[in-house]
């Protein structure tokens, strides 16, 4: 019979072949004999090798010739549908830290021979019978079969930890880096490829919360933390708009003289059904989100416009998230903010952590330099609690430090921690920044502090903090808030003067507009 395409492998001397083959039989002349096949052979070999490519460029990455997401996915799901009955399956998902800043400050092609070396390493420390892949990105997926125990499998996450920890050369650099590792178990019946897939992902995020560069398993609480977590996104979406976010007001006092001379802005959520959520239960969703963009300028705006009422001597400090240094329109909103308020930029104080001088540290530097231009002052928050290194003193002329109440805590009764606050201070006065100690409670804290030199006080001690109401001093004078407001603007009122102030000037103001 005739056929057509008929692919057929050859092997010639040294390389291999293929040929399509179409072909229409002959007959003898009489038509009762078949005698010979006539057709054409093509050589098909290019298109079968670029077919083979295309196939491994599907089921590999062709970075590191790990297993892509979709081959470790099929493999996954087909080891689960294979297992034996009480066979254990193990799930590690790994992501490398601070990936990102190499990528930024080295360049991507160093980025790439990091993520090859990683893969070479994790092929070392993994079985043959293991299963590694590389999901995207710098994360990486490991499947462990074969019934390993327990702590068994506690080692072979100490062992990649460690395998990673090591030095990395790249073009003649050494780079450091961690990972931090997700661990989920597959117990029979329970869940599916995806769900497990999820639960390693949940443990990765765990592990990174609990400061990276370590494993942690799955626990069954994480599912209900997650779904909290993304309920809080959508409730937070909704708070902006609604005006569920409050700032309350933390004085920050001259320790010679005692004299507030600046009120901390620390904002607050009304939740409607969970009541006040402090800051640290919602700001890292906000920052994860990426919504801190937009909670940063309404704190920014909402702080300058209750600033530009104040006493002119007193400064408004305002929390800066790393997050929000990302935002190409930092500078911009707070031009914009300051002018909108009318508040001097001497007046305004931005609080940033050490993390903005460790991730992509020379870009914000130069924008941390733009702000200082304008003349905003930069503090530098919570000294003391992250890498602490003196360099990042010197790396950027901050024009105030903020020591960490843990030092502070019982500066009175330990000698390392004067010590240390004392190495501050002596540090800070020498580059001509001032100091703030965070957390005082106590007069004998404070007593301590005026003796190792510190210039500002913060703390329970002089005030928690509180909303604007709660500060008769920050309450203008009728004759200055005339001054101050523009016709127009009595909208803001209710939110500016509080519930006690003084009828006779929202009347006047009321009559202007
Ligand atoms: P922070 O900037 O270091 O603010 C000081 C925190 O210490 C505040 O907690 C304050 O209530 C608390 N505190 C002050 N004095 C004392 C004391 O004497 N003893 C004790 N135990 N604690 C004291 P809060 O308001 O819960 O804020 C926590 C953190 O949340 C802030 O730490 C800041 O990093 C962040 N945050 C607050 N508001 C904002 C914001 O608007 N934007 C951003 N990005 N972060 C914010
Ligand atoms: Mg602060
Ligand atoms: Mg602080």
């Amino acid at each position: 019979r005739p056929f057509r395409n008929l692919t057929l492998p050859l092997k010639t001397p040294g390389a291999q072949k293929w040929l399509m083959l179409s072909a229409r039989p002959e007959s003898s002349n009489n038509g009762t004999m078949l005698i010979s096949f006539r057709g054409v052979a093509t050589d098909v070999t290019a298109a079968k090798q670029a077919e083979a490519h295309i196939s491994y460029l599907a089921h590999y990455d062709a970075l590191t010739d790990l297993a892509n997401r979709s081959l470790f996915n099929d493999m996954l799901a087909h080891a689960l549908r294979r297992k034996a009955r009480d066979e254990r399956l193990c799930l590690l998902y790994l992501d490398i830290d601070h990936f990102k800043a190499v990528n930024d400050t080295l360049g991507h092609p160093v980025g790439d021979k990091l993520l090859q070396v990683v893969a070479r390493r994790l092929e070392e420390v993994c079985r043959d019978c293991d299963v590694v892949g590389r999901l995207g990105g710098d994360e990486f997926a490991v499947l462990v079969s074969n019934n390993m125990a327990q702590d068994r499998l506690a080692d072979l996450c100490d062992q990649i930890s460690a395998a990673l920890n090591l030095p990395i050369q790249v073009d003649g650099q050494q780079l450091l880096v961690g990972t931090s590792i997700g661990v989920a178990v597959f117990v029979e019946g329970e869940c599916d490829a995806d769900e497990l897939m999820q639960r390693a992902d949940l443990a990765l995020y765990a592990a990174k919360e609990a400061g990276r560069n370590c494993w942690c398993p799955f626990q069954p609480g994480m599912v209900e933390a997650a779904q909290l977590r993304r309920q809080l996104e959508l409730d937070l979406r909704a708070a902006l708009g609604r005006g569920e976010l409050v700032l309350h007001y933390q004085p920050l006092i001259n320790c010679e003289t005692e004299e507030t001379v600046c009120y901390e802005a620390l904002v607050r959520w009304h939740h409607p059904e969970r009541g006040v959520m402090m800051p640290d239960s919602f700001i890292t969703i906000a920052e994860d989100c990426g919504l801190i963009v937009q909670l940063g300028e309404w704190v920014l705006r909402k702080a300058l416009h209750d600033a530009a009422l104040w006493p002119e001597h007193i400064r408004v400090s305002v929390n800066l998230s790393p997050a929000q240094m990302g935002s190409p329109n930092l500078i911009s909103t707070i031009i914009s903010a300051l002018s909108a308020s009318g508040v001097v930029p001497e007046r305004l104080e931005l609080e940033i952590t050490e993390s903005v001088l460790l991730k992509k540290s020379e870009e914000n530097k130069a924008l941390l330099h733009q702000i200082r231009k304008i003349g905003v002052r930069i503090s530098l928050d919570d000294f003391g609690t992250g890498y602490s290194s003196l360099n990042y003193l010197r790396s950027f002329p901050f024009d105030k430090i903020k020591i960490d109440r843990s030092f502070v805590n019982d500066i009175d009764s330990r000698e390392d921690s004067r010590a240390i606050v004392r190495a501050v201070t002596d540090l800070a006065r020498s580059l001509s920044m001032t100091t703030t100690a965070e957390g005082v409670e106590r007069p004998e804290q404070l007593a301590q502090l005026i003796a190792e030199g510190c210039t500002e006080a913060q703390g329970f001690l002089f005030g928690r903090p509180q909303p604007l109401e709660a500060f008769p001093e920050l309450r203008p004078l009728d004759q200055e808030l005339l001054r101050l407001r523009p016709a127009g603007s009595i909208t803001a009122l209710p939110i500016i003067l509080g519930k006690n102030s003084d009828p006779t000037i929202i009347e006047s103001l009321r009559k202007q507009a």
